[in-house]
């Protein structure tokens, strides 16, 4: 008998899972703590219409009156600062401590720190959530010199946005080409260089080693030696799970609390979703997905569980992003071995999708200005149609239809 769940984390994947429980008809207690002094808020605004000023703050996931409907015990702005798995409990900083049969890590990532000197200079900015996202949006002017160390998600989206506001960005990417980790190499390639022509300079393999000035950056130096005068930085180099409470519990961990394709971590009454979680994948590997829709799809799968209805959902993992003012869709990993082929036109009036096809089989693609095919191609990767390239790369061929024959020889 389950009378007391209690979740960690008010994010995205807290409270879809509160959210599942209640629809599941789970009517016990559940406690939801957080760190954050707001309620679930939809972070994906956070690079874009919060630092436009299109917003002032990112809208919240579900209102304050659905906790009070859905009777959650709500406690914003306290910190878990441990957890006893034997005697099933949860230790607040407050000095409080609530019993669970059942407990939800939901506690999300945290953004990479930059162990460099000079990283705690003032004008350096990181975008995590809504406070630093007010912050940063009262730094972007016109004719501002901004720069971004770190090329993938944040860093784009934020370059997009804060080039249509008039600022000069360059971007400072390690590796030798921006967005690898989502994209691949091939669209990676293209974005920068959609990127590029909206006037933003892009760095590749380049090195920070340091931020120069007293108490207010004025200029991010390189390791090669070069320095770019900025007073305004984005650290945007990764997110790192935030284990670390699971981590002192004994439980195992591995970027991210390790958990079975059900959320169950390795003690049989912790569950863990969205970023913090490292969960298995279709494709056999195993790790934390860092996504909006994959951190919903799993709370669900986690709650059903609990309450022992769930079915064990190894994940795909699939987002979206806006860039240079593209649309960009994309489910599964680009990277790996296998095909890489193309539908549409990648030049000229840009609508595209590219596929990572094995043996036949569709492991992975990415869409750009294609939201409509995108439907079809999601649900082509989940059943393992089998698919021939030149059916794929005819145009004029729905590829809706490719579900319908179930396999086109
Ligand atoms: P990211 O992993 O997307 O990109 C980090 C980039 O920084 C990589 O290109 C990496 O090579 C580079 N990098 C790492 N160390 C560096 C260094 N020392 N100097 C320069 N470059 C370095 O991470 P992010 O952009 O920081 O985003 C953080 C999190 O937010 C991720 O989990 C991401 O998935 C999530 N996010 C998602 C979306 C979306 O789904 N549309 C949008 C924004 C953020």
């Amino acid at each position: 008998m389950i009378n007391s769940i209690i979740i960690v984390g008010i994010g995205l994947a807290g409270v879809s899972a509160a959210r599942a429980l209640r629809d599941e008809g789970y009517e016990g207690a559940i406690h939801m703590i957080g760190a954050e002094p707001d309620l679930a808020y939809d972070r994906t605004v956070l690079s874009k219409k919060l630092l436009t000023g299109e917003l002032d703050r990112s809208p919240e996931i579900l209102c304050a009156t659905w906790y009070e409907m859905a009777n959650i015990d709500l406690i914003v702005g306290t910190r878990v600062s441990s957890i006893d798995i034997s005697r099933h409990r949860v230790h607040l900083e407050s000095g409080e401590s609530l019993t669970y049969d059942k407990l939800i890590l939901a506690t999300g990532a945290d953004a990479r720190a930059m162990s460099v000197s000079g990283s705690d200079l003032n004008g350096i900015h990181r975008l995590r959530g809504n406070a630093d996202a007010v912050e940063f949006q009262k730094a972007l002017k016109p004719d501002q010199a901004l720069v971004i160390v770190g090329g993938g998600l944040i860093g784009c989206e934020v370059a997009t946005t804060a080039s249509s506001l008039g600022a000069n960005v360059t971007i400072l990417e390690s590796g030798d080409e921006l967005l690898v980790r989502i994209l691949g190499y091939q669209v990676g390639a293209w974005c920068r260089k959609e990127l590029e022509r909206l006037g933003v300079k892009v760095e590749l393999n380049t090195m920070v080693s340091g931020f120069d000035g007293d108490s207010s950056v004025n200029a991010v130096v390189c390791a090669d030696g070069r320095t770019f005068k900025t007073d305004t930085v984005l650290i945007s180099i990764g997110a790192e799970p935030a284990d670390s409470l699971a981590r002192e519990a004994g439980i195992a961990c591995d970027r991210g609390v390790i958990v079975d394709a059900c959320g169950m971590s390795s003690s049989p009454d912790v569950y863990a979703v969205g970023d913090v979680a490292s969960w298995p994948l279709r494709c056999g590997a195993h790790r934390s997905l860092e996504t909006f829709l994959n951190s919903q799809a799993q709370a669900v799968i986690a709650a059903s569980s609990i309450l022992g209805k769930g079915v064990p959902t190894p994940q795909i993992s699939t987002s979206w992003t806006e860039i240079a003012g593209h649309r960009i869709q994309m489910i599964g990993d680009i990277t790996g071995r296998g095909e890489l082929i193309t539908r549409g036109a990648v030049d000229g009036k840009v609508s595209f999708t590219l596929f990572r096809i094995v043996d036949q089989v569709i492991e992975a693609a990415i869409s750009v200005n294609a939201t409509k095919d995108f439907v079809a191609v999601s649900r082509l990767v989940e059943s393992r149609v089998p698919v021939q390239t030149k059916v794929l790369q005819d145009s004029s061929f729905k590829l809706g239809d490719l579900l319908k024959a179930k396999s086109v020889a």
